[in-house]
């Protein structure tokens, strides 16, 4: 019999770190997180696990202490690389690793040819490289720096025992920029299976209801079956139903004679409605 289990201990682990006071004050809500996952879980990979931590070293340490004792390969971090005092993520990765920081040439070179660029287009008249420019350029020994096409800050690929361990800064478009352009091609793609998904919109039924019939469907094929309840308007239940689907072992004409039976089997009453 397949389980959930089964569903999703098959690829490669990830465990997310976003750092930021202002995730916690609730002033910015993390969306990162949000991205990254969504990437990730697209093509086939597991995130394990996220932490969330103010700008601390002793906190930023802690974090990442914790993803580094468990099981995943990778380690992604958000957050923290800019040019300001509370940017603290490479230093603070530095120390935890025992690692020296040193200037990294490669990024320097790529945060000058981001300033000459922001010249070429008139956005500023002319540029020095000052410390706070340079800090974004001192990486731990051995990084390697990951452009960033859309600001200025690299991200850093650190190769630590076992572990791949990515900084991202915290600007969402410039995350999602180093994620897909740069961290995914390094993360290769030799077992990785596309997850696809199927959504059912249900009115009329409660999720006790459902619970049931999820249940024989998660023994009777190998899928992942998540009920998410979106309240009760006009005296109705609302529930979105998502049924994910790795296409390497479900194909397309299979998850549609599955779906038709599945949406037979919620049709216990003629009052309950579903889209798709
Ligand atoms: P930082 O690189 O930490 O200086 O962050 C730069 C900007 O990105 C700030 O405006 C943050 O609020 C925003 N930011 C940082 N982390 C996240 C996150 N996890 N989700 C969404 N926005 C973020
Ligand atoms: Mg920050």
């Amino acid at each position: 019999m397949l389980s959930m289990t089964t569903f999703d201990l098959i690829f490669m682990k990830f465990e997310i770190i976003s750092i930021g006071n202002e995730l916690l004050s609730g002033r910015t809500l993390n969306t990162n997180l949000q991205t990254i996952c969504n990437i990730l879980s697209k093509i086939g990979y597991t995130v394990s696990r996220s932490y969330v931590v103010k700008d601390d070293c002793t906190e930023i340490s802690w974090a990442l202490k914790q993803a580094i004792s468990n099981d995943s390969e990778w380690i992604i971090v958000s957050g923290g690389l800019g040019p300001t005092y509370d940017d603290m993520t490479l230093s603070c990765t530095a120390s935890t690793l025992d690692l020296n920081l040193e200037l990294n040439e490669v990024a320097l070179e790529m945060i000058v040819r981001r300033y000459e660029s922001l010249v070429a287009q008139n956005i500023i008249d002319s540029f020095s490289i000052t410390d706070s420019r340079r800090k974004m350029a001192i990486l731990p020994k051995n990084s390697i720096p990951l452009k960033n096409n859309v600001g200025t800050a690299p991200g850093v690929l650190i190769k630590y025992e076992s572990k791949n361990i990515v900084c991202l800064p915290g600007v969402p478009k410039e995350m999602e920029d180093i994620m897909i352009h740069q961290v995914l091609p390094l993360i290769g793609n030799d077992n990785r299976d596309k997850v696809n998904s199927k959504v059912l919109y249900i009115d009329g039924i409660t999720e006790s209801e459902l619970s049931p019939i999820i249940n024989e469907f998660l023994s009777n094929y190998d899928l992942y079956i998540k009920s998410h309840p979106k309240g009760i308007s006009d005296g109705i239940y609302h529930i979105e139903l998502v049924i994910s689907y790795k296409s390497k072992k479900i194909s397309e004409s299979l998850i549609n004679s599955i779906l038709e039976k599945l949406i037979t089997s919620i049709k216990i009453r003629n009052n309950i409605k579903i889209k798709y």
